[in-house]
């Protein structure tokens, strides 16, 4: 478990409401959501950030990308959201405990790999 605000979240020392939890990750609501759906899929175990992970990380990573398809069908957004995973400060990366954003409900501007 990481130091992280989602370390604490997911310790259930900071109280937050699931939307979906398994064995390996929870989906909570982003904070300051930039969509009408903005929802963070997190790892239980903490790797900081996708560049970090490794062969053994494959199975975790496979399973944050279907936790992620679980919960858009959950949320009924299935045909159309965004999966976004910032890597790095660089890359407007704020917590260090990697995370899956996914961002519905709103027009995305075709093509385009911002925005
Ligand atoms: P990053 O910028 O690292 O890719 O994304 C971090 C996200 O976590 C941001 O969208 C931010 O709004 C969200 N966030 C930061 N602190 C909290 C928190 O305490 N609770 C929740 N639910 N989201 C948070």
């Amino acid at each position: 478990m990481s130091d992280s605000i989602f370390g604490k979240i997911i310790s259930g020392e900071i109280p937050s409401e699931f939307l979906y939890e398994d064995e390996h990750c929870i989906a909570i609501n982003d904070i300051n959501p930039q969509a009408p759906v903005h929802v963070l899929v997190i790892p239980k175990r903490c790797i900081e950030k996708l560049s970090d992970a490794q062969d053994d990380d494959q199975a975790l990573l496979g399973h944050l990308m279907l936790a992620a398809g679980k919960v858009a069908r959950q949320l009924g957004v299935e045909e159309a959201f965004r999966l976004i995973v910032n890597n790095g400060a660089g890359a407007g990366q704020t917590v260090f405990h990697l995370h899956l954003h996914i961002i519905a409900g709103r027009q995305f501007a075709e093509g385009k790999m911002v925005g």
